[in-house]
C-alpha cells in the first residue's frame, strides 16, 4: 500500500506547500483519496487518472479538508458523466456541503455517511487489491474521523484532525504508518520557530509524536504543520518524543506502507 502527499499546509493554503490536507492511498489498482483539501484535485490529477478512483473519504467539513470536492463533482458530472461516484464522510456533511451546488448533488456521488462502526472495504475483496477503512471519532469540535486503511496486513492510520485528547491507539497498536497532524510546536519551542498554540483541538509536534509512541507505531510522517511553523524544529521535537526519526509530509512524496 502507498501513501501519496497531495497537500500537507495546516489549516490554510500558504508557501512553501500550498495545498490543504489531501492524501492518496493506493493498493494494487485501488486508489482512495483521503481528503480534498483546497489545491489537492489538480495534485490528485497528476498520480491517478478520474476513472481510476475508487472513493474519496472526507474527514470533516473543515473547509482544508474539504472543498476540492466541488472540483471533483463538476469534473465527474460535466467532464467524465460519471455517477454514482462513492464519498464517506460524517453523516449530514453532504446537505452542507450541497448548499453551494445548484440543484444539489444528483446522483454524482453516492454519500455514505461513517461513525466508529463503520468498516468498509474499497475496490475489491480484502486480501486482494481492496483496501479495508474503519474509523475514529477524535477531538476536534466538527464530528471528525481519523481514517485506518488497511492492506494485506498493513496498516495506515491518519490522524486527520484531533487534539490529545483521541490517540492513534484507537486503532490498536503497531501501525506500519501514522500520518499524524502536528499543528503547533510544544514546549519551548511555541513561538520561536512557529506561532504559539491557538487551539486545544490540535497536536503538537511533541504531542504527535509520544502518541505513536505509546501506540508503538513503526514510523510517523509529520502533516498539517501551521503555516509557518519551522518544519526542522516539528522534526525534531517530534522525533525526540517519538523516540525514533519522524518524517515531514511535502507534497508529492510517496511512503510504502
Ligand atoms: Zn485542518
Amino acid at each position: 500500500m502507498d501513501l501519496t502527499v497531495l497537500g500537507c499546509s495546516g489549516s490554510y493554503g500558504a508557501p512553501p506547500d500550498h495545498a490543504c490536507s489531501g492524501y492518496l492511498v493506493r493498493h494494487g489498482g485501488t486508489a482512495i483519496w483521503i481528503d480534498c483539501g483546497n489545491g489537492t484535485f489538480a495534485r490528485l490529477q497528476e498520480h491517478v487518472a478520474l476513472h481510476d478512483l475508487d472513493a474519496l473519504v472526507i474527514t470533516h467539513e473543515h473547509p482544508d479538508h474539504c472543498v476540492d470536492v466541488y472540483g471533483l463533482h463538476v469534473a465527474l458530472r460535466y467532464g467524465a458523466d460519471r455517477t454514482g461516484f462513492p464519498v464517506y464522510g460524517p453523516a449530514g456533511i453532504d446537505a452542507r456541503l450541497g448548499h453551494l451546488v445548484r440543484g444539489g448533488w444528483r446522483g454524482t456521488f453516492v454519500w455514505h455517511a461513517i461513525d466508529d462502526a463503520s468498516r468498509v472495504v474499497i475496490g475489491g475483496p480484502a486480501g486482494s487489491d481492496g483496501i479495508t477503512l474503519r474509523f475514529s471519532r477524535t477531538d476536534h469540535p466538527p464530528p471528525t474521523f481519523a481514517v485506518e486503511a488497511a492492506a494485506e496486513g498493513r496498516r495506515l492510520v491518519y490522524t486527520a484532525d484531533t487534539g490529545p485528547a483521541w490517540s492513534v491507539d484507537a486503532f490498536g497498536s503497531a501501525a506500519d504508518l501514522v500520518l499524524s497532524e502536528a499543528s503547533y510546536l510544544g514546549g519551548a519551542g511555541s513561538g520561536a520557530g512557529g506561532p504559539v498554540r491557538r487551539s486545544p483541538h490540535h497536536l503538537t509536534a511533541t504531542e504527535a509524536g509520544r502518541a505513536a509512541r505509546a501506540a508503538g507505531a513503526h514510523a510517523v510522517v509529520l502533516t498539517h504543520l501551521w503555516p509557518g511553523t519551522d518544519p526542522a524544529a516539528a522534526v525534531a521535537q517530534g522525533s525526540e518524543a517519538f523516540g525514533a526519526p519522524v518524517a515531514l509530509a511535502t507534497p508529492g512524496a510517496t511512503w510504502r506502507v
